[in-house]
């Protein structure tokens, strides 16, 4: 997929929300992506709440390319002044803006509807949904304000966006809010050639599914009809295809990568 490369050494960054997995020997999507498209040739900032992951992260990437330079930034992505300053440590070293940009934060924060506290309700509409409209935001106002020609913006939403979950009214709404957020900006940018597109995973192994009891895990996958979990990877190839050139006539769309859970 060489699309994912700029020619010469003249490397966009690229930024990628990224999950430092910090104990055991697993990973999230996050991190898959940084690593696959490090993989490819870009230059990929880890932004990450917590340094210590990102900086792991960052160690992890492949850097064999010419003219690649990873870097980590601590952000925080409800905060608009911290995404700000993301946007300018990004300028600051590579004098360009991101030419992608993964929005791949997200918590969760369950409980039966009935018994959710509204703090619970709000601080994942505020990570999720609020922190990648800032990001979304930041970032094409950096490519429109640099001239760029083209920019690829992904979000990162979820299956249960689309079909609601039993202890995630919060969840499912922000990320429903996701991919609403995506197909709006994918109208508003599309004259400033950014596309913007969002991933649905469905049920992928990373630290975030951890704290999901087995036996619902059991019965999700049950539901599966490739008959297993996702691979943080497999999301990650999804990513990498939507950055390149090889989605370029499209914009404003979700990509499931569910391994076929809840079709038809
Ligand atoms: P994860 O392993 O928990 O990764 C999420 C990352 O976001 C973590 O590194 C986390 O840092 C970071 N983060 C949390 N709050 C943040 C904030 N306010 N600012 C900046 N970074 C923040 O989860 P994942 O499974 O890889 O999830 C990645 C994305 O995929 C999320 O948006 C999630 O909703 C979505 N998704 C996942 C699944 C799945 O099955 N795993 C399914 C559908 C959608 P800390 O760890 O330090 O909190």
């Amino acid at each position: 997929m060489p699309a994912l490369k700029a020619s010469g050494e003249d490397i966009p960054p690229m930024i990628i929300y990224g999950k430092g997995y910090l104990g055991g020997g697993g990973s999230g999507i996050g991190r898959a992506v940084c690593q696959r498209f490090a993989a490819e040739g870009a230059s990929v900032v880890v932004a990450d709440v917590n340094e210590d992951s990102a900086n792991q992260t960052l160690e992890s990437l492949p850097q064999e390319h010419k003219g690649q330079d990873h870097s980590a930034v601590g952000v925080e992505v409800s905060s608009r002044e911290s995404v700000e300053k993301l946007l300018t440590t990004i300028q600051c070293r590579y004098f360009q803006p991101p030419s992608v940009c993964v929005s791949a934060a997200g918590i969760t924060q369950d409980e039966f509807m009935l018994k959710m506290a509204e703090a619970d309700f709000d601080r994942v509409i505020q990570v999720n949904l609020k922190g990648t409209f800032l990001l979304t935001q930041a970032v094409s106002r950096a490519l429109v304000a640099s001239g760029a020609p083209k920019g690829s913006i992904i979000t990162v939403g979820s299956i249960v966006g689309k079909v609601g979950n039993i202890g995630q009214v919060n969840y499912s709404a922000s990320k429903a809010g996701v991919e609403g957020l995506t197909r709006a900006a994918a109208k508003e940018l599309s004259r400033f050639g950014i596309r913007c597109n969002c991933v649905l995973p469905g049920f992928i192994t990373t630290p975030m599914t951890d704290k999901v009891p087995e036996k619902v895990i059991n019965k999700m996958t049950s539901m599966i009809p490739l008959g297993r979990m996702g691979q943080p990877a497999e999301v990650a190839d999804a990513c990498a295809f939507l950055a390149s050139d090889d989605s370029r006539y499209i914009t404003g769309v979700s990509i499931e990568v569910t391994g076929g859970l809840f079709i038809g």
